[in-house]
């Protein structure tokens, strides 16, 4: 694709501005429901760039963020089994649970390995044959199949001490809830470009259909999110719903058939708990039967501590879109980048990191 000079992009912005402003004669809120939209959203400046009546508020897409205390305990109490090796990628390590975090864990002997691909684990697990090898596989349908193609690796390799322990989700499901809740009025969605190319736009059809929202597939360049905004402005000012695509580039209608079809293999839908959002039906993935041995729940013994919250943080409200970071009475002050008292301050796409990297933003 030809790309745009520099003089083309500003016009386009400014007619994208223009036409905002013209069409958005009444308020309107609407939801990035992807972290690296989010921090792109603060990094460009995007939302000091709308108007007063569009409100741009984030939901519930950063996958560290949604994974609950109930997972990071059992990440932990694994951790402290002497032959366990763990890894993980890195923003898991500081996620607090209900009294520890990977973090603490590993400062205190815990073998727990960051890794940048899931494929990694393998490598450690077939250089320790002594050791039981568990990767933290969370994520949304972006790195599940990775994850499920690691399983199908290790199956070919013959490794029998390595594990997974899914804590994958879901989105479109998470978008029924959100609606169905009700709790937050959404006028439009902008849809993550990544997880899209692996599921298409289909999965998304209910949005529009029955819940009357339009949403649009975007990428994650300033001019990507401020012609999605621009196209939902105008969807809302025509009363019309529909489900655009404005990331064909990358997005196919059809998304990934291949990885669909490893994804399929390995990892079936089931209920799963979200942070902030309860158990949702059918919005995660649970490893299938035939490779149960490498379901590190199903084939390896573990006793995890009572799930507890941490009194103040109101992370989950904020991935709800109920609550911005700055209504959190710990925000900035017990809770920074630093010293994270809940998950949305300690991923780089969390909305409260964000909004303290960059600024409260409006
Ligand atoms: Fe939780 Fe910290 Fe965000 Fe408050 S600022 S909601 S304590 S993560």
């Amino acid at each position: 694709m030809k790309s745009r000079s520099r003089e083309e992009e500003h016009r386009l912005a400014a007619y994208f501005r223009g036409e905002i402003a013209r069409l958005a004669t009444k308020p309107v809120r609407l939801m990035e429901v992807c972290g690296t939209h989010t921090v792109a959203i603060f990094k460009a400046g995007i939302r000091q760039l709308l108007p007063p009546e569009v409100e741009l508020v984030s939901g519930p897409g950063c996958p560290v963020c949604v994974t609950p205390n109930g997972y990071l305990d059992t990440a932990v109490a694994f951790s402290r089994q002497a032959d366990v090796i763990i890894t993980t990628f890195g923003d898991m390590l500081r996620v607090p649970g209900s009294s520890s975090s990977l973090a603490a864990e590993q400062a205190t002997g815990a073998d727990i390995r960051i890794v940048y691909s899931p494929l990694d684990s393998l490598e450690i697990a077939a250089a320790n044959p002594g050791k039981k090898v568990i990767f933290l596989a969370v994520g949304f349908e972006t790195t599940a199949p990775t994850a499920a193609a690691t399983v199908l690796a290790a199956e070919q390799a013959g490794l029998a001490n390595f594990y997974v322990l899914s804590a994958h989700k879901l989105v479109p499901p998470a978008l029924r809830a959100l609606l169905t809740a009700g709790e937050v009025q959404v006028d439009g969605l902008l849809l993550p470009g990544h997880v899209s190319a692996i599921i298409g736009e289909e999965p998304y059809g209910f949005l529009a259909r029955e819940y009357g929202v339009p949403a649009v597939i975007t990428g994650f360049e300033p001019l990507d999110i401020l012609g999605a905004v621009y196209l939902l402005v105008k969807r809302i000012a025509a009363g019309e719903a529909a489900l655009d695509n404005e990331y064909r580039r990358v997005v196919p209608p059809a998304g990934n058939p291949a990885a669909l079809a490893v994804l399929d293999k390995v990892y079936g839908e089931a209920d799963a708990a979200w942070r902030g959002l309860g158990v949702i039906p059918a919005s995660g993935l649970a490893v299938k039967a035939a490779y149960r041995r490498f379901d590190a729940l199903a084939a390896l013994p573990v006793t995890v501590e009572e799930t507890k919250e941490h009194p103040g943080c109101r992370c989950g409200e904020v991935l709800r879109g109920v609550a911005r970071p700055a209504d959190c009475p710990l925000f900035g002050t017990a809770c920074t980048p630093e010293k994270p008292v809940g998950s949305c301050m300690v991923s780089v796409e969390g909305t409260c990191a964000a909004w303290y990297k960059y600024g409260a933003g409006r």
